[in-house]
């Protein structure tokens, strides 16, 4: 079958890459498996065990979705769009008799960080329904997401999935691993729900900041959030920093500021 790239189909064919994924996961008997685009099901042959719970799948190709039953006898195949999921639904908690979901994809890298976006939000919601997520991304997305404070590629999408997620970096895949080879190298992640997931602040306030932050991210904060008229007194954060070298604890600090003076003048109207 021909793939298509509208849906990002790059195929894995690499035997060390799909075994080092499964290694990386050690899924165990009893678990239950969440799937998100499993195409001709490379990486399923190498997680699917009939000894586990459930192993659920989301594919979008409605010519890839039926090949997977027959052969995977207890496989759960939605044909879906993943972005318009109901995860609550999808992924509860009580179905997996309270254990949890270990989510795994060879993402389609042009949804990937929509998605991330959407399961952030939801392990925000709910975090007793994910044990772990294991994704195929973009290197540079995957570099983005693990990335630390004063590198290059720290930015929005680094502080928004650390605040509620530990990401490790496992390992870089080639491009001649898969059919057809994408033009970008990949690597492997892992995120674990952190134990502690509250936030301190509501999710739009944090974004709100961090929009401001890193769209000036060459200027210094008091610059960069000029627009927020922060009372930098009453924060304990450096406003002569630029954004690269803010931590999230910093963030976090500011965006309660900023929420502390909107429900000041909310009550002052
Ligand atoms: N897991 C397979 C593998 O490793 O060979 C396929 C990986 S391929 C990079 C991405 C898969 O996601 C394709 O099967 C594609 O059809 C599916 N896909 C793309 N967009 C999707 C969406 N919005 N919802 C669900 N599946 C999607």
């Amino acid at each position: 079958m021909r793939p298509r790239k509208r849906f990002g189909q790059h195929f894995l064919h690499d035997s060390r890459i799909l075994q080092g994924i499964a290694s990386a996961m050690a899924l165990q008997p009893g678990q239950q498996v969440f799937e998100i685009g499993p195409g001709q099901g490379a990486l399923t042959e190498y997680l699917f065990d009939q000894r586990l719970d459930r192993y659920l799948a989301v594919e979008i190709d409605r010519d890839l979705a039926p090949l997977l039953p027959p052969k995977f006898p207890g496989i759960e195949v939605l044909e879906q769009d993943i972005l318009r999921a109901d995860f609550a639904t999808l992924l509860n908690a009580s179905d997996s008799g309270g254990c949890g979901w270990r989510v795994v994809g060879n993402l389609p890298y042009n949804i990937s960080s929509p998605l991330l976006m959407q399961l952030v939000d939801f392990v925000l919601d709910r975090p007793a329904n994910i044990v772990d997520m294991h994704f195929m991304l973009q290197k540079e997305m995957a570099e983005r997401l693990s990335a630390v404070p004063g590198s290059k590629a720290w930015g929005r999408l680094s502080v928004m999935t650390q605040v509620t997620l530990n990401v490790q970096y496992l390992f870089d895949v080639p491009p001649e691993s898969f059919r057809p080879p994408p033009k970008v190298d990949s690597s492997i992640i892992r995120l674990t729900p952190k134990q502690d997931t509250t936030l301190p602040v509501a999710r739009k306030s944090l974004d709100q900041v961090l929009r401001l932050a890193f769209a000036g991210r060459r200027k210094r904060l008091s610059n960069a959030l000029k627009t927020l008229n922060l009372d930098w007194q009453s924060v304990a954060v450096d406003s002569g920093l630029r954004a690269d070298d803010v931590t999230i604890e910093n963030f976090l600090m500011i965006a309660g500021q900023v929420e502390s003076q909107q429900d000041k003048s909310s009550s002052q109207q």
